[in-house]
């Protein structure tokens, strides 16, 4: 029998958020528990153990998975410490290991340590030895470091945005594994680092034209001595050193056609990069839109976008309705636990007067409302794109006029109907209703009008509008006149 260890660390932070992110923050499950929460669920880690579990000599150990139950600002110091303890001690199985499965998202980020999955790698390279195989898998909205590289013998990331190939990617990355333990393959990695951030509907996979560069990324992938390809586009909102974009390819052996792919992806990428960045509408002029339209409108609030990193308590999109008195239905999801304490305080049937809104991010400021109490609930449902456990907490359904707040304690996603359906709301029974996410699912909203609102937040579109720190410069589009000049960096394990 052989042994691989499987492993998971997937957070995406938002540097501009607040609110930091703690160890309650994340799903964590150890050992077998940890195959129990993956079972049937579509994850990554689903879909490698469905490929492990087709050879009758792999022997799968399931070690640590910690899952961010929504993404957030900066993981504390403290807990990131703690965590990268936890990994350590969980990857030092006894016994023979022949390889690691490594599943991470790429956009964590921590008070003390900037590039987290490139110091999970390097542990786990410590703790396992140089000759061990690794693979890791990424999302697309990773950042991918040079650390992150040295470690892995390869590395696979998405193909798909919005994301629906988490299954697939995992069987990329366990076949990947295997042919690599199996000495069949000998990866050779070329990373092309490219100075832009991209936002907006063009990186919509199935219609944009992002999907066509990834498109190109698939076949070279699937080509002669493909073995992985992809773009890194970075969670344009993790400031760290090497924020950016990143065009991957990994090829059998053979440097010169992954570093000639590498940059042929970058070139491609770069030439559309003006044409991936969002068509932002002014907040009043939406509103009036939305006044306007018969049919329900969706006014996407990509600014507060809790899957981004957003603390998901903006309420300048639910100011701007009642200062302009709105009078038609219309479905706002909010963060506020104070407004959801108050609620609970009074129950259901009440009315209540509170502020909501602006609960941490300064950049809005609290708006009283008088409410009625509609519906009280613990949190927990299951995400209607994933089926996996969501967990907003104590949330009030609060009635004030025409609109409908769904005031949640703490962030869940918020790119699907789950928590609408989960407390009775039927988006299409409204004239407005805000979804806070980079897009609207158009497989949810179809034919609906939408708006991307240039609302103010973390997570805001209008990257120019964001506190910067860290992030290299000149990059695209903060900066005027940016050049790029491809240059191909190689990785390759020793033992390869
Ligand atoms: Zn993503």
């Amino acid at each position: 029998m052989r042994t691989i260890l499987i492993a998971e660390c997937l957070h995406e932070v938002c540097s501009f958020n607040p609110v930091a992110t703690t160890l309650s923050d994340f799903f964590v499950h150890s050992n077998q528990e940890m195959l129990q929460y993956h079972h049937n669920i579509g994850t990554e880690i689903s879909g490698a153990c469905r490929v492990f579990a087709q050879h009758a000599d792999i022997h799968v150990v399931p070690t640590l998975s910690a899952r961010g139950i929504s993404s957030g600002g900066p993981l504390v110091a403290r807990d990131w410490t703690r965590l990268a303890h936890d990994f350590a001690a969980a990857l030092s199985v006894a016994g023979p290991v022949d390889g690691l499965y490594f599943c991470l998202h790429g956009a964590l980020a921590a008070e003390n340590e900037l590039d987290p999955e490139g110091f999970l790698l390097a542990q786990a390279r410590r703790i396992l030895g140089e000759e061990i195989p690794i693979v890791a898998s990424y999302d697309l909205h990773g950042i991918l470091t040079d650390r992150m590289l040295e470690h892995v013998d390869a590395s696979v990331v998405y193909h798909t945005y919005p994301h629906v190939d988490f299954f697939e990617t995992g069987e990329r990355a366990a076949r990947l594994l295997l042919r690599i333990m199996n000495r069949e393959v000998s990866p050779v990695t070329a990373r092309v680092v490219i100075p832009a951030l991209v936002r907006g509907d063009e990186l919509k996979t199935q219609t944009g034209v992002f999907g066509e560069i990834v498109q190109q990324a698939r076949d070279v992938e699937q080509g002669p001595n493909g073995l992985s390809a992809g773009l890194f586009i970075g969670n344009p909102f993790t400031d760290v050193p090497e924020l950016g974009t990143s065009a991957l390819v990994v090829t059998d052996g053979d440097e010169e056609l992954a570093s000639h792919k590498a940059v042929e992806l970058a070139i491609h990428f770069w030439q559309d990069r003006a044409k991936m960045q969002a068509s932002l509408t002014s907040i009043e002029e939406s509103v009036r839109i939305a006044m306007q339209t018969s049919g329900t409108v969706i006014l996407v609030d990509a600014a507060d976008a809790t899957s981004s990193g957003a603390p998901g308590d903006s309420n300048a999109i639910l100011r701007q309705l009642t200062a302009t008195g709105y009078s038609k239905r219309a479905l706002i999801p909010i963060v506020d636990p104070g407004a959801v304490n108050a609620a609970f305080a009074a129950g259901v049937g009440k009315t209540i007067t509170t502020q909501v809104g602006g609960a941490f991010d300064k950049r809005c400021l609290p708006l009283e409302i008088t409410a009625y109490v509609s519906m009280l609930s613990d949190g927990r449902f299951r995400s209607e794109s994933f089926r996996q456990e969501w967990f907003a907490d104590r949330t009030a359904v609060l009635q004030v006029g025409g609109i409908t707040l769904i005031a949640i304690s703490r962030p869940v996603h918020l790119f699907d109907r789950s928590l609408f359906h989960a407390h009775g709301q039927d988006p299409r029974q409204f004239d407005a209703v805000v979804v806070k996410s980079p897009h609207c699912q158009s497989h949810m909203f179809e034919d609906w009008c939408a708006r991307q609102v240039d609302a103010p937040g973390a997570t805001s579109a209008n990257l120019r509008s964001l506190p910067y720190h860290v992030c290299p410069r000149p990059m695209f589009p903060l900066d005027a006149d940016v050049r790029f000049a491809p240059q191909p960096r190689l990785f390759r394990r020793k033992s390869s």
